[in-house]
């Protein structure tokens, strides 16, 4: 980027965790990662998504264990996999018992479903013998009763632990922040983790809502040391799931807060990948991989339709891996200005462009010559295959 002095984000320091070849915290770059949607009972779709996904960019991949045949497939799709494997476990502690014996590198729990204290007991024991790392990842939606009836139900519970953040029941408990009551359920989970002196462990806490995110992570990072897993939940499609993930987590990150992330939102999670990756690469916390395309907004001085350009000029480079910085500006306002700092710049005139390679102006191109042009430039800068 031209010599050009950036400011660099200060990350918190963490212990590290490994997850399978995986680092997670510590000295190790924030990782991608993702979910897959399939059953994972189905072997040869869960393995082809695990595959894309990891193709695509991401370095761990979870899976959904609801039941007994899911599980029975981890140990193949583990075989298989690029990439370190998270089993998600709700509700049932055998099945992260039985995800730790098909040889999966983590399992997250939830404490708003697992609260049984010997349960967790037995998971973070075998988890210990094996190596495998636990996420502990609290969510918004399991562990609060929104409703005066859910909360009764949860006091009933008995033998639930934790114990139920009610404190006295519904009104008492919407006027505490939510960010609070998540730090506090967090806090009692991992009392018998401390106790059993289990540290191979990220934590999350999850809420639909970007502020309480930003709000939650925060309290966290100032209490515990363990690496933390970013994620907005449920947020919704990909436009508003990428948008309102950026503004929880790019604010996190920005702060040094969150260790690996997850993007998520409806739809193909291959998606996900591309959205976490490029938030990184925006705040500088990974070495851009491929093309950085700079392309100017377009407005009333634009003296050439730069869109279709911008558009064929990602498609024909979609394959460089190399970092390499592409400017197409619409006209000469800021063009000569970020074409200084691009390695390759087009710098929009009415039916020509100027063309510029780190800086220097080269050439003067016809409109429909731009993308060539582009695309003959960059190749020169890749080396062979
Ligand atoms: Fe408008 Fe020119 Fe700026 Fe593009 S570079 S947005 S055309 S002023």
């Amino acid at each position: 980027m031209g010599g050009m002095e950036y400011p660099v984000i200060e990350r918190r320091k963490t212990r590290p965790v490994t997850v399978g070849g995986l680092t997670i915290g510590g000295d190790a770059p924030v990782s991608v990662q993702s979910m897959a949607n399939t059953r994972t009972a189905d072997v040869e779709a869960s393995c082809a998504q695990v595959a894309t996904l990891a193709a695509a960019g991401a370095e761990l991949v979870r899976l959904a264990v609801p039941t007994r045949d899911d599980t029975a497939a981890l140990r193949e799709i583990v075989r298989r996999s690029p990439v370190p494997i998270a089993a998600d476990v709700h509700f049932h502690f055998d099945r992260a018992l039985e995800a730790i014996d098909a040889g999966v590198a983590k399992i997250r729990l939830n404490p708003g479903n697992i609260t049984d204290r010997d349960q967790v007991r037995r998971v973070i024991r075998a988890a210990a013998d094996a190596g495998v790392a636990i996420r502990v990842g609290v969510n918004e939606g399991s562990i609060i009763a929104r409703r005066p009836s859910l909360a009764a139900a949860s006091e009933s519970g008995g033998q639930g632990w934790p114990p139920p953040i009610t404190e006295g029941g519904w009104k008492a408990e919407t006027r505490r922040p939510l960010a609070e009551l998540m730090v506090e359920k967090l806090a009692q989970y991992l009392e018998v983790f401390e106790e059993m002196n289990f540290r191979n462990l990220v934590l999350s806490a999850k809420s639909h809502d970007a502020v309480t995110c930003v709000a939650v992570n925060r309290a966290i990072a100032a209490r515990w040391d363990y690496p933390l897993h970013l994620g907005v939940t449920h947020a919704g499609t990909r436009e508003t799931g990428a948008i309102r993930s950026a503004a929880a987590l790019g604010t996190l990150l920005c702060e040094g807060i969150g260790e690996t992330i997850r993007i998520s939102y409806a739809g193909d999670p291959v998606y996900e990948i591309a959205a976490s990756l490029e938030l990184l690469y925006s705040l500088r916390l990974r070495p851009r991989r491929g093309i950085e395309l700079i392309a100017c907004p377009t407005c009333g001085r634009l003296q050439t339709d730069i869109v279709p350009i911008v558009e064929a000029v990602r498609a024909a480079l979609a394959d460089v891996t190399e970092p390499i910085t592409v400017a197409i500006m619409g006209c000469v306002v800021n063009g000569p200005g970020e074409a200084q700092a691009a390695d390759v710049a087009i710098c929009a005139g009415a039916g020509k462009a100027l063309l510029y390679v780190h800086g220097e102006k080269i050439a003067t191109v016809p409109a429909d010559r731009i993308v060539s042009a582009v695309v003959e430039q960059v190749r020169k800068m890749v080396p062979p295959q």
